[in-house]
């Protein structure tokens, strides 16, 4: 793939949520079609050590990993997600035109940015976003990065997730991941855009 419209950074429930509503978007106009992205996770979710009682619409009891194995699948229905293992480093560029680095693997292209990497800490080497301490949560060390009410931390470079402020729970951060997705796709089509299916 020469290069993705959105890369996504943070495969856990608010990248996923956020590739979910992207990919959902497909059919939706023309400004959606032929779009492709990615996720790049490095396989470490929060969601991976939890056991859901409390989250709307998932059945009591159910672990972690398989609601975000159900929500790969989700996104695999739509054809236009890839997804690869890997932690990235560096994001460098400009909106239309960022390189993602990898660790080991070299460098992805993409046009938009979302980073969704989670809020334990922040060690992605990128200018221009202000870090600071997280404002919802009781545990020590715990950071977020300042948005503006679109979701966007810099020109083309979005924030989803605990990494944007929200509190801990799997609501918040797949919630966030969909809005990030929503200012998104608005930038596409130009005005306000949800993503609805009807019976
Ligand atoms: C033990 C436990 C139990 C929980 N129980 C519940 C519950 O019962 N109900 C509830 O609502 N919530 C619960 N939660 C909270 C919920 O899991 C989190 O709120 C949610 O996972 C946050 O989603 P996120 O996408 O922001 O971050 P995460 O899910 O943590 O995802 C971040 C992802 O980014 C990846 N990443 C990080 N850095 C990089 C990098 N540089 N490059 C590539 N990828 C990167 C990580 O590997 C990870 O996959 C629980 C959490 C824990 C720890």
């Amino acid at each position: 793939m020469d290069k993705y419209t959105v890369a996504i950074i943070g495969g856990g429930v608010a990248g996923l949520s956020c590739a979910l509503t992207l990919a959902s978007a497909k059919d939706k106009g023309d400004w959606a079609y032929g779009r492709r992205y990615i996720v790049i996770d490095s396989g470490a979710s929060d969601l991976l050590k939890a056991k859901l009682f409390n989250v709307p619409g998932v059945a009591l009891g159910e672990s972690g990993k398989d609601v975000l194995e159900q929500i790969r699948g989700q996104i695999n229905h739509y054809g236009c997600v890839d997804f690869v293992g890997g932690e990235v480093k560096g994001v460098a560029g400009t909106r239309g035109d960022f390189s993602i680095r990898l660790r080991d693997d070299g460098d992805i292209k993409a046009e938009i940015v979302v980073i969704a990497t989670g809020y334990k800490s922040f060690e992605i080497d990128i200018n221009g976003l202000k870090v600071v301490p997280h404002k919802h949560t009781s545990k020590p060390d715990r950071v977020m990065i300042e948005t503006d009410e679109y979701s966007m931390a810099a020109d083309g470079i979005y924030i989803a997730g605990t990494l944007s402020g929200v509190s801990s729970m799997f609501a918040t951060a797949a919630g966030s991941g969909v809005q990030s997705a929503c200012s998104i796709l608005s930038t596409f089509s130009g005005k306000p855009t949800i993503v609805h299916d009807k019976v």
